[in-house]
């Protein structure tokens, strides 16, 4: 089943054309890598797939949502697309507990007492179930990458948008963050992760798109990408970072 669909997807600031007719089409429970050089669009991409900003052409179908369109409740498609940015955006003055269950409570749609034990069977998941009451201060950022994800997941979403989640990191905190992604992805996740682990999409995506420039310049299974590269750029690219 199709999940989400881009068609000629444009996104101009200004004059400055940012997303030039992408077109992408994701699977239910696929995880898409997204990597390309800093400022080729990757990050309005993932905005786009959010109504984070707005579209200056093409659709962006999600589910059978049509973003684009202005009749839609976006509201009620964000509640299926969790996202979690590079830097984490928990809120300071609350707990780790009150930061995962703010949505869900805000939405009403399950007692108090069930979005509390989902939020700690989340915390489990995530391997913090001894955190809930600490402030996110208190935490690492690894931890508090791993609060983003259980808050992200709190809205039982069934598209997860990744944003660099491992780029503020301290390196020894990269692997418990990846972790977490990894065991979504197993349990059928649908996600499309920016990101500049190579070894994570390596073992993880089943598809890598290469951005440059505002174009989806190359894609397909990170076995061919990474090893086989077709275009110049992509070339470059990977010889830059690998
Ligand atoms: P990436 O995530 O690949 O580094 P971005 O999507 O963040 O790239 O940015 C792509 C281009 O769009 C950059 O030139 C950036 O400066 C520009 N851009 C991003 N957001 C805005 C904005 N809100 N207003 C104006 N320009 C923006
Ligand atoms: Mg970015």
């Amino acid at each position: 089943m199709t999940k989400v669909k881009v068609e000629h997807l444009k996104k101009n600031f200004g004059s400055l054309e940012v997303l030039k007719d992408l077109n992408v089409e994701v699977q239910e429970g696929e995880v898409v890598c997204i990597i390309g050089p800093s400022g080729s669009g990757k990050s309005t991409f993932l905005r786009c797939m959010n109504a984070l900003e707005e579209i200056t052409g093409g659709k962006v179908i999600i589910d059978d949502f049509d973003l684009t369109d202005p009749k839609q409740d976006i509201n009620k498609v964000r509640e299926n697309i969790g996202m979690v940015f590079q830097n984490f955006n928990l809120f300071p003055h609350l707990t780790v507990l009150e930061n995962i269950t703010l949505a869900p409570r805000e939405l009403k749609k399950d007692s108090t007492e069930a979005i509390k034990n989902r939020a700690l069977e989340l915390l489990e998941t995530v391997g913090l179930s001894e955190k809930a009451n600490d402030y996110p201060k208190s935490l690492s950022g690894g931890q508090k990458q791993r609060v983003a994800i259980a808050r992200a997941l709190a809205m039982n979403p069934d598209i997860m948008l990744f944003d660099e989640p491992t780029s503020a990191l301290d390196p020894e905190m990269v692997g418990d963050v990846l972790e977490v992604m990894q065991k979504l992805a197993d349990q059928g996740m649908t996600m499309l992760v920016v990101t500049h682990e190579m070894g994570f999409a390596k073992e993880v995506a089943d598809r890598v798109i290469f951005m440059d420039g505002g174009y989806i310049v190359e894609e397909g299974k990170p076995e061919q990408l990474f090893n086989h590269p077709q275009h110049e750029r992509t070339k470059n690219f990977l010889e830059k970072i690998l």
